[in-house]
């Protein structure tokens, strides 16, 4: 059974199972028989009732929760909403000098092939 001394209450000492005593060794006897009801304990100036969950938790204080851990977000593209441009014809017929995506027109370029 290991006692702790009680942070913040230097004379006093607990142990896993919430039994308090004080420096001289003496434990403390709970302010309710059952033992639920705490401890008076005396400080300079001070005697404050503690219940035994509240010493426990000074004394162990719980482990610090663990890191979070991130959940990895994908990436969002915003799409939709911008309608895929309507691709204008760059370029303009060599011979005809229409609007076109090649060199010139289809109907130039069979004109050229003789068809
Ligand atoms: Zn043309």
């Amino acid at each position: 059974m290991s006692w702790h001394t009680i942070p913040g209450w230097p004379d006093y000492q607990i142990n896993e199972k919430g039994q308090v005593r004080n420096i001289r060794g003496c434990l403390l006897t709970p302010v309710r028989a059952n033992g639920g009801g705490g401890f008076y304990l005396c400080r300079p100036g001070q005697k404050v009732k503690m219940s035994k969950v509240a010493l426990l938790a000074l004394a162990f204080p719980p482990a610090p929760p663990p890191e979070p851990v991130k959940p990895s977000k994908p990436e969002t593209h915003p799409e939709g909403g911008k309608q895929s441009e309507v691709q204008k014809p760059k370029r303009r017929c060599a011979t005809c000098k229409r609007p076109t995506h090649d060199y010139r027109c289809p109907a130039c370029w069979k004109k050229l092939r003789g068809e």
